[in-house]
């Protein structure tokens, strides 16, 4: 196998590009995938993120773009992503390996104003990342042509069908032209997603790169066994965090979205920098805490599996799992983003006595033992610690709204002036654990009611209508299945711009 990026047929620009981030040989997907898509051929790659896989199809997209030049409202090539970070994350891997280049790359997503978006496709855009509800949109409203589409990747094919992106994605597949190149990417194959290719492709060439069930050996594992109470959970939480000496941010996994806003809230309470990150939050908020816990200025981040799923967050020293992932991958998932590039993690399960089978499950499949560990000090603190009695249930004062319907898409066209932000509260500046601060009254704007039942993830319709599609799954995490996050709050600026890559 090629050991380096000169073998692979890459543009000596593209060559610069990588040696300038630092990366000196390819990955598996990228050694196997590069050649072929340089050739011009339709692919399937079976990769997880983390794999590399996004450079992989990036690298020689850039390569391939050097000839010829982008026209008015007809991109030349479509990548469709699930999500509006995973979008945002391609378009930074444009940004970094296409520095040397000077194309035009637009980002066309929901919860931007469609006014933005216009104006960089008017002015014609040699590489289009979008979110399949949006594409369609603009493309329902006379602004794109696709027929100058080359090149369509899609990617994370099973997370679209997860998220009933796929009736979207079909429609989209005949709208281009015929004679144009795929590149296909799913982490699993399910028959839907065989059936798309197989519909979609043209004699494609089947990459597949070894599917992660072992975790890394740089990461110590630890299982913590706390009663079923979410009061004693928390406390349990607050002590290991305090009794990390080497602890510089954390990511703090939870299975539901009302317990990521939960939780966030409580360790704030309890004087910890703090900011959660679930599906139902506005884009706003979910990009600001990002930035927020990217850049150092907030030290933990409570997340669902579904949020944080698929985002790069290199440098993270400690994973906690409040609850046990109920599926064994996502364990693997999770604690991998800690001991990432042969740095050292730390990753902490807290495992109540209902949890056993799902420890059993993830023990068998990284074929090893969770050494248990007793919280410093012994017991847990006790549980009615400052702000403990109104973290029970968030109270909802304004329900999240119903489906994505006529009037949801009426909002996301209304000017951004217009848009009511949901309160939420920015993430704190400071780092370091903050002494215990007075108990007040939070307000929950943006928690989701408590009164619905969680429903596990692989239980969630596959929705079949655009209507009733957002470009996020959320019965996974059991709240609210129908909330249009997003279309309603200001837009950061970055997702708004157009790049020149220069
Ligand atoms: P992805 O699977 O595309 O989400 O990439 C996961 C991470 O691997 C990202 O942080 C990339 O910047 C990084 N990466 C991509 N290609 C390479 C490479 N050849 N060597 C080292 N890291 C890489």
């Amino acid at each position: 196998m090629t050991t380096d990026f000169n073998g692979l047929g890459l543009s000596t620009k593209v060559i610069e590009a990588v040696a300038a981030a630092g990366y000196s040989k390819p990955t598996d997907i990228q050694a196997q995938a590069i050649p072929h898509v340089l050739q011009k051929k339709d692919i399937i790659g079976i990769a997880q993120t983390g794999t590399g896989k996004t450079a992989s199809f990036v690298l020689p997209m850039l390569t391939l773009l050097e000839s010829g030049r982008a026209r008015a409202r007809m991109p030349r090539t479509l990548i469709l992503e699930p999500t509006r970070e995973l979008a945002a994350q391609v378009h930074e891997n444009f940004e970094k390996y296409g520095k040397n280049h000077r194309l035009s790359v637009a980002l066309l997503i929901g919860g931007v104003s469609f006014e933005e978006q216009n104006k960089v496709l008017d002015r014609g855009a040699d590489v289009l990342i979008a979110t399949p509800g949006r594409m369609l949109d603009q493309f329902e409203r006379g602004r794109i042509l696709l027929t100058g589409v080359d090149i369509l990747v899609i990617d994370e094919a099973d997370r679209m069908l997860d998220m009933g992106f796929i009736p979207d994605i079909e429609r989209i597949c005949g709208l281009l032209p015929p004679r144009r190149q795929t590149l296909f990417f799913s982490a699993t194959m399910p028959p839907e997603i065989q059936r798309l290719t197989s519909r979609f492709l043209r004699d494609p060439v089947r990459i597949e790169v070894a599917r992660q069930n072992s975790t890394a050996d740089t990461i110590e594992q630890r299982l913590v066994k706390v009663s079923n109470k979410p009061e004693d959970k928390r406390a349990v939480l607050r002590q290991l965090i305090r009794a990390e000496g080497g602890l510089t941010n954390a990511i703090i996994f939870c299975n539901r979205k009302r317990d990521v806003a939960t939780l966030a809230r409580s360790l704030e309470r309890h004087g910890f920098s703090a900011g959660g990150l679930h599906g139902d939050m506005e884009q706003k908020a979910r990009t600001e805490t990002l930035d927020a816990f990217k850049a150092n200025r907030l030290t933990l981040l409570v997340a669902s599996d579904v949020a944080a799923r698929g985002l790069d967050i290199p440098a993270v020293s400690h994973v906690f799992n409040f609850d046990v992932p109920t599926h064994a991958e996502d364990y693997v998932h999770r604690i991998g983003r800690t001991g990432r590039a042969g740095r050292s993690g730390v990753a902490v399960t807290l495992a109540t006595p209902a949890d056993g089978k799902y420890v059993d499950a993830i023990t068998s499949l990284i074929r090893k033992d969770i050494p248990e560990v007793k919280p410093e000090g012994g017991a847990a603190e006790a549980s009615t610690g400052p702000g403990e009695t109104e973290e029970r249930a968030p109270r909802t004062s304004r329900r999240t709204r119903g489906n994505r319907t006529e009037k949801t898409e009426r909002s996301e066209r209304q000017p951004e002036a217009d848009r009511t932000p949901r309160a939420e509260q920015p993430p704190r500046a400071e780092r370091a654990p903050r002494p215990e601060q007075p108990q007040r009254a939070e307000r929950a704007e943006t928690a989701p009611r408590a009164d619905q039942a969680a429903r596990p993830e692989r239980e969630k319709p596959r929705r079949a209508h655009r209507e009733d599609r957002f470009e996020e799954p959320s019965t996974s995490e059991g709240v609210d299945a129908k909330s249009p996050f997003g279309a309603d709050g200001p837009v950061p600026a970055f997702l708004l711009r157009a790049s020149k890559l220069s």
